[in-house]
């Protein structure tokens, strides 16, 4: 942390700034420049950094304050220079390989949901996902079929040969997920539900982060920091559209956060078009697009009767549809050297 002082501050206050980081226990090295004094901070905490930015930030004669390193720790690339291959079940997500989640939005039956599995792990999906508790904005909204789903989801993953990715929209559904699922997701809207996230990581299994439509991407490190910090480091990062001024799509697919988080995480990152697009004649391009940007893998609502789905029927593909997406995302890939 490099603390810039402004023009003209004097030895007194200077001093009250090296004062401050020694008190914290930390060492203070003054740089005076013609115009300008910096303090650096040596040796800083992760715990105290926050706390010490924030006090010299208040002080009247400092310009600014400037962090050295970042705000989260376990899941930056400066902890681990290598990328991090996640494990769902057998199937792994990260470098070299390219893997797709597909399934319906919701599980609605089991005809809807085995016939579905069948289709998106022919055209080659390698992990199925389908909500039990769906997150709604409306109260009125089909919320899904809670353990029962879960249920099928286990049934139509072992079926296929799939592990099985779903959401546990709160701390409580957390133990049950993780007796049926092999990883569990936390939903765009759950971003920064702490508990949750804590929860999710101490389950031990891997966990899919969406980022919040309103996140930036410091604080969706921060949220994946919290998963981490209880020592679960198989976090899969998932994009999925922000909110922007912009009604044509439901959402903005932010593709060039992909190659953003590769400079600061470790943490593979998928790209999930059909929340972000909203509209399933949109999906194919953005699939296309996502893994020519270097995602590690996709996410994708499928629906053997998409307009009969209860829930984002719009954007749902059709299993045929999702087959020729497959071809496509096979022909990039192969470009990108990833194995799908
Ligand atoms: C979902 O994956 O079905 C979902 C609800 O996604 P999001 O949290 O991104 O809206
Ligand atoms: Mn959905």
């Amino acid at each position: 942390m490099i603390v810039i002082l402004r023009r003209g501050a004097t030895e007194e206050q200077v001093n009250r700034v090296v004062t401050g980081i020694e008190e914290a226990g930390f060492g203070a090295h003054i740089s005076r420049g013609e115009e300008r004094t910096i303090v650096g901070a040596i040796g800083t905490s992760p715990e105290m950094r926050p706390h010490l930015m924030e006090k010299f930030t208040g002080m009247p004669f400092v310009d600014r304050v400037v962090p050295v390193l970042k705000p989260y720790k376990l899941v930056s690339a400066e902890a681990r220079p290598e990328p991090t291959v996640v494990e769902v079940g057998d199937v792994p997500v990260g470098p070299g390989t390219f893997t797709v989640i597909a399934g319906p939005c919701a599980v609605e039956s089991e005809e809807q949901l085995i016939e579905d599995a069948r289709a998106v792990r022919q055209a080659g999906a390698r992990l199925l996902r389908g909500g039990a508790f769906k997150p709604r904005t409306s109260p009125y909204d089909f919320q899904g079929l809670g353990e029962e789903g879960l249920k099928l989801l286990a049934a139509a993953g072992a079926e296929t040969g799939m592990p099985v990715v779903t959401e546990a929209r709160s701390p409580d559904h957390v133990e049950l997920v993780a007796r049926y699922a092999d990883a569990i997701q936390v939903g765009a809207r759950n971003m920064q539900n702490f508990d949750l996230l804590t929860e999710a990581g101490r389950s031990r299994l891997p966990v899919v982060l969406k980022r919040g439509f309103s996140s930036t991407v410091e604080e969706w490190m921060k949220a994946a920091e919290y998963v981490a910090s209880v020592g679960n480091l198989n976090i899969i990062l998932c994009e999925r559209g922000v909110r922007t001024y912009e009604p044509a799509v439901r959402f903005t697919q932010d593709l060039a956060i992909v190659p953003v988080v590769r400079e600061l995480s470790h943490l593979p990152i998928i790209v999930d078009p059909s929340h972000a697009s909203g509209n399933r004649a949109l999906v194919p391009a953005v699939c296309r697009a996502a893994v020519a940007i270097g995602a590690d893998g996709l996410l994708v609502e499928v629906h053997p009767d998409p307009d009969g789905a209860l829930c984002d029927p719009a954007q749902q593909l059709s299993p045929g549809q999702f087959a020729d997406v497959m071809e496509q995302v096979c022909k990039v890939a192969s470009v990108m050297g990833r194995a799908v």
